[in-house]
């Protein structure tokens, strides 16, 4: 079952979707089906071929470089995108710190960040989570202080994942202990390169390298750094992580796996008969889908009703990254014993190796493991229950 948009709104899918199939470079689009890692040189200049189209950045207002796409536009763009094996955009930049700047960042830096983070030339990571403060992050330590005209800062974050590959951090802080936990926080922004900053990589149970703890000693930088006003961080915190959660529930990228998923299960037999015509296993894919078709509906709903997002942020993001886990799942017994053999390496990474059985089983054990994250990052499905719980007065 398809969903139909209205005349104009097909029109652009179309458009959005030639273009895809045009100027994507066929090496990436491969490496995005295959799901293996694209690299910060690849993703650079992708970003590059939409810039040039005026397509970089689909949520930003046209007034900062943006296409100014109202939302139904924006949703088509992500999932035709995500559907012809677009690389997702590295959300830290463009839909994290972008939208905080539009709502506090002073005109200069505005002026500044907007047009490189457009660009890609500031490739930014997240600095939240601490040892000790995820889900509670309100119990962050990370201490900045002002002094004269810089802020010295030190602490450790955690799991800060592309930090190997930033030049650019956005960082929560504690500048004050008085009152609550929340009403001490601050934001600042700048580049990661400095000196008394160390990173150091966290191996993840995939095999692969994403995300690092990194270590403040003495750091010192601009006093302009700080982002809108000292100790209001937290409020900056949950707009941007609104948006992160909207980006998470994925929904372009289920469609493409799924496709995936059923092709997989047309191509592995089971006593001569395709799997995928085995009732059991349709079921399940079936399930699957009625629950992605409705996570879109939802989405849908949520666009219709404007404003910006709220608890149903939560909702998209619980619903889509359990359907993530869910398709994974699937293919893992779709693939059967040819996604036993585990190489993180050979799975994420590109190789001109031939791979044992169909070209996907090499990348499916790396696959299951790396998707286990998505019901954590972002906040904890546990915490958007209890968000939504908090909501509804329970
Ligand atoms: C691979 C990876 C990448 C990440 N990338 C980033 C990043 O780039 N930047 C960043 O800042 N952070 C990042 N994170 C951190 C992520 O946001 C945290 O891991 C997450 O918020 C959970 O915090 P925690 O790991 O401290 O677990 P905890 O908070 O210790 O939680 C442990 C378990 O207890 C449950 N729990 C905790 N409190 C409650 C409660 N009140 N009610 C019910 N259940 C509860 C949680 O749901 C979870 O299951 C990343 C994490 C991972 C694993």
């Amino acid at each position: 079952m398809e969903l139909r948009y209205p005349d104009a709104a097909k029109r652009f899918a179309d458009e959005v979707r030639a273009f895809m199939r045009a100027e994507l470079p066929p090496t990436t689009r491969d490496k995005v089906f295959r799901r293996q890692k694209i690299t910060p040189a690849e993703q650079r200049e992708w970003q590059g071929r939409l810039c040039a189209r005026g397509w970089a950045c689909p949520g930003w207002p046209a007034e900062y470089g943006g296409p100014g796409f109202d939302a139904l536009q924006r949703h088509i763009f992500d999932t035709v995108a995500s559907e012809e094996g677009a690389p997702a955009a590295i959300p830290f930049g463009e839909s994290m710190i972008a939208p905080v700047l539009f709502h506090v960042g002073s005109p200069a830096q505005k002026a500044h960040l907007l047009p490189r983070i457009r660009t890609l030339e500031y490739y930014f990571c997240q600095g939240f989570s601490e040892p000790g403060a995820g889900s509670d992050l309100a119990s962050l330590k990370t201490r900045a202080v002002l002094d004269g005209d810089v802020w010295r800062i030190d602490g450790q974050k955690m799991w800060t994942s592309m930090a190997h590959h930033a030049n650019m951090i956005f960082m929560l802080v504690r500048t004050s202990t008085e009152g609550k936990p929340q009403e001490g926080i601050s934001m600042l922004v700048f580049p990661i390169d400095q000196k008394g900053i160390t990173i150091r990589p966290i191996i993840t149970m995939d095999g692969g390298h994403s995300t690092n703890e990194v270590f403040f000693d003495d750091v010192r930088v601009p006093a302009d750094s700080l982002i809108g006003e000292a100790n209001k961080g937290w409020n900056y915190a949950k707009l941007l992580l609104g948006h992160e959660r909207l980006s998470i529930a994925r929904i372009g990228q289920s469609k493409r796996e799924l496709r995936l998923l059923k092709a997989m299960a047309g191509e592995q037999t089971v006593d001569g008969e395709p799997l995928l015509r085995r009732r059991s296993f349709r079921e399940k894919v079936s399930m699957l889908e009625v629950e992605l078709l409705a996570l879109e509906i939802t989405a849908l709903r949520m666009i219709q009703a404007g404003g910006s997002p709220g608890v149903e942020a939560n909702m998209l993001k619980i619903k889509g990254s359990e359907i993530q886990q869910g398709l994974t799942e699937l293919m893992m017994d779709a693939l059967g014993p040819w996604a036993m053999p585990f190489d993180g390496e050979r799975g994420l990474h590109d190789t001109n190796e031939a791979t044992l059985g169909p070209a996907d089983a090499a990348s499916e054990g790396p696959n299951i493991l790396s998707t286990r994250v998505v019901t954590i990052y972002g906040g904890s499905n546990e915490i958007q229950r209890n968000v939504i719980s908090k909501s509804l007065g329970l």
